[in-house]
């Protein structure tokens, strides 16, 4: 596999960032995880939009355009000869001095990793997954804005290991009010008398891609779609729930806080989301080839 950094490719293991790079002292800087579907790069466009507007919540002056990186992303892919994948792009402050101060970084280093990824074994998107909400609640807007996909995912992998010691392989986030926020990297929804209820942004989440893709095949198929603060009764109490990700894709919640989430299967509005979301993938995105 060969990794991109800043226009040139590198062999996985002289792939390097500087000790110095701010993005690995501080965790300071973004990034995006993308999915190559059948050649098409999955709302690459929809992509940069976010990447860019976290570089600017982050006063991060990117040195290049959106098209430039897209066309970065759609090069890495076919350097790496791949047909689908999933698509890390990081961006790091740069190299700067010892200290906060992000003003003395001034080379920030783009870099590409388009690989394979299996993030849950197949059987669990037929039975679904088990989780428990964790203690540790979902960064608060007034710190860390969850909407930021900043390098720093601490606030996360606290939140992982809590559930992963317990047994579990995912985790429900509330926030500081005691709502739903998400999960450790994924969004949630449940289905509730026929309708998709997911909480909105505001409540602790990252703009999902997959949740912005779900939310499009609901309301094509004809489901109506509710963007409502959620707490944990809403969603023990749930006909169905699911969790949507980039790297997860779509997968059934079947089980939270130890209470069975409707039958404690995959449920049909779920499936039917799922194979929408499927067929969808492998038509839209921007085609690598062209
Ligand atoms: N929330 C968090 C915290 C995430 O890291 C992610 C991405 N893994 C998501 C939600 C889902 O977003 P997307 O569908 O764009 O991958």
């Amino acid at each position: 596999m060969k990794v991109y950094i800043n226009g040139k490719y590198y062999d996985e293991n002289e792939a390097k960032v500087s000790v110095f790079d701010h993005g690995f002292m501080y965790g300071d800087g973004i990034f995006e995880g993308i999915r190559l579907y059948n050649k098409n790069v999955f709302k690459l466009q929809n992509h940069m939009d976010r990447l860019f507007r976290s570089a600017k919540a982050i006063c991060l002056d990117l040195p290049w355009t959106k098209q430039e990186i897209m066309n970065a992303v759609c090069d890495a892919c076919r350097t790496n000869n791949l047909t689908d994948a999933y698509i890390r792009l990081i961006i790091s402050r740069g190299k700067g001095k010892l200290g906060l101060s992000p003003f003395t970084c001034s080379d920030p280093q783009l870099i590409i990793i388009a690989d394979q990824i299996q993030l849950y074994a197949p059987e669990l998107y037929e039975n679904g997954l088990k989780a428990i909400t964790v203690p540790t609640r979902r960064n608060s807007h007034a710190a860390l804005p969850p909407m930021v996909k900043s390098l720093n995912y601490l606030n996360n992998i606290l939140a992982k290991i809590e559930a992963q010691k317990l047994g579990y392989q995912e985790c429900l986030l509330l926030n500081n009010e005691g709502y739903v926020a998400e999960c450790s990297g994924d969004n949630v929804f449940i289905v509730f008398d026929g309708k998709l209820i997911t909480p909105p942004v505001s409540c602790g989440s990252l703009g999902g891609m997959t949740r912005e893709a779900t939310i499009d095949c609901a309301t094509k198929l004809g489901i109506e779609v509710v963007e409502k603060p959620l707490t944990r009764f809403d969603v023990w109490t749930a006909d169905e729930c699911f969790l949507t990700g980039t790297a997860a894709k779509l997968i059934p919640l079947v089980e939270l806080d130890s209470r069975t989430i409707g039958n404690g299967k995959c449920g049909p509005v779920t499936k039917k989301l799922l194979q929408a979301f499927n067929e969808m993938a492998q038509k839209v995105g921007v085609r690598i080839d062209k």
